[in-house]
């Protein structure tokens, strides 16, 4: 059996077993990689040799001990490039420092192997904001892998990894996930630190698992989660066994249904299909409950404000001076700045910081901003009082199937319509994982749809309960 399908579960016990080594697991995902990778444009760069070093030195002792990693290219593994896809780092920036969780990866004895494309600098959901390169969806070519994690996805499901990483800042980890037909999940805000994550919005990005099953996902959690000195919001809360609760089943949970997920707007085959997700958990001893969550319809509104805010400010770090590149025989300072950021960001970018400095600005802060920041207390409001009848809510992940490549280009702004469900998660701080629930057939291609699981803050065991319950009953 070809090494690069496995689980990291099968993987750990056959590396315990001594029969097979993690330089033969690098080396059959390099075989792959070079096999696809030219079609499938998951990747923007790896190392081999690099990977090869670290496989001979690692400890298989430790938890992930041998298994190689996918990194979204904007969280930095020191002496690899960090391009956020954008044209800004193309000149060669290389990292010189570990983000947190490579630091917590490596130390657990997973190997950093490969640079997954992805839409530039997190702004996007079809990966077709990647300034450097296209991705494709392995499941269906013609078709976006999601985004803006589309390069973990798009690895992942083509077994160019066992396993990646994505960062999830209004959807990007769940709804790649979802298309390609592969487990993500967003953990709760502060369970996982961002230090060393190229921030794009930072009261919503989180680091996540982007995996081929749940238990995948349980094990990566487990070594990612934790306190960091460096990240003042990451919290100092106790990491639990999330593997123990795999097995702990959904008897007697209550799971909720919100009216506001089920509307307007759901393509009704997406909808069947999640409903008979429900339908079947129910059978295992789950009890589903009909919830609302009224403030749902404003949550794009909200978020395509706050978003663009503080990607405005993250993202004024980026001046041709400090990092990337630099425009050439500048005039003088401002030039130097302007033409630098001209030339450095794509139009979606550029998009996100007009957006986000206009809603900033003295005369419209109050209007916009200010107003967005109570909405965002109201969609947390929904939440908390959701959570006090029921422990976990369902729900479809994207309203329609992965659409065709292109498909927005005319209008960008469809894609934002379609982060509604995924959204709300990040305003309110809450943990929620993406499934593969069935596939739709379209012209001849199966395209995956995803459920989406989400639970109150801190609380992914109950994700890991009712996503592994489901995908033994899935059939
Ligand atoms: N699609 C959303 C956006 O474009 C979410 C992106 C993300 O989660 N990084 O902002």
């Amino acid at each position: 059996m070809s090494l690069c399908t496995a689980t990291i579960a099968t993987l750990r016990q056959r590396l315990l077993a001594k029969e097979i080594s993690p330089s033969e697991i690098v080396q059959d995902l390099a075989k792959n990689i070079e096999a696809q990778n030219e079609t499938l444009g998951a990747y923007l760069s790896w190392d081999l040799d690099a990977a090869l070093k670290a496989a001979d030195e690692v400890d298989l002792s430790a938890p992930l001990g041998g298994i190689p990693i996918a990194f979204k290219d904007n969280i930095n593994v020191k002496g690899q490039p960090c391009t956020c896809a954008s044209r800004l780092f193309e000149g060669g920036y290389t990292a010189p420092y570990n983000a947190t969780v490579t630091h917590k990866l490596t130390a657990a004895g997973a190997i950093p192997f490969g640079r997954a494309n992805m839409d530039e600098f997190a702004m996007g959901s079809s990966t077709e904001n990647s300034a450097l390169r296209r991705t494709l969806n392995p499941q269906a070519p013609r078709h976006i892998p999601g985004g803006s994690s589309g390069g973990s996805a798009s690895a992942v499901s083509s077994h160019m990894a066992i396993a990646a990483l994505g960062s999830d800042t209004g959807g990007s980890i769940r709804q790649p996930a979802s298309h390609c037909g592969i487990v993500g999940l967003k953990p709760s805000y502060g369970r996982v630190s961002r230090y060393g994550l190229v921030a794009f919005a930072s009261s919503l990005d989180q680091i996540g698992p982007m995996t081929k099953t749940v238990e995948d996902a349980a094990l990566l959690l487990e070594s990612l989660a934790g306190t960091d000195g460096r990240d003042s919001t990451c919290l100092d809360a106790e990491v639990p066994s999330y593997t123990k609760a795999l097995h702990k089943g959904v008897k007697g949970l209550k799971i909720g249904l919100p009216t506001e997920y089920f509307g307007e707007g759901l393509d009704p085959r997406v909808k069947e299909l999640v409903m008979n997700a429900a339908k079947k958990l129910e059978k295992e001893g789950a009890e589903l409950v009909e919830i609302s969550l009224p403030n749902s319809q404003h949550a794009v509104a909200t978020y395509y404000i706050i978003a663009p805010a503080e990607a405005s400010s993250n993202l004024s770090r980026f001046d041709g001076v400090r990092y990337g590149n630099r425009a050439e025989e500048p005039r003088d300072m401002l030039d130097l700045y302007s033409r630098s950021r001209a030339e450095g960001f794509g139009s979606e970018v550029k998009r996100r910081i007009i957006l986000g400095t206009y809603v900033l600005s003295s005369g419209y802060y109050d209007a916009y901003y200010t107003r967005a920041q109570k909405v965002r207390t109201l969609i947390q409001q929904d939440f908390t009082q959701a959570f006090e009848q029921v422990d976990a809510i369902l729900s479809p992940v994207s309203p329609t199937p992965p659409r065709k490549l292109e498909e927005a280009k005319e209008d960008p702004l469809k894609d934002y319509l379609a982060d509604i469900y995924t959204i709300s998660a990040n305003l309110s701080g809450i943990c929620a994982m993406s499934v593969p629930c069935g596939t739709l057939n379209e012209e001849g291609d199966d395209l995956p749809i995803g459920l989406q699981i989400m639970a109150p803050h801190l609380g992914e065991e109950t994700l890991f309960q009712i996503g592994s319950t489901w995908e033994k009953i899935r059939g």
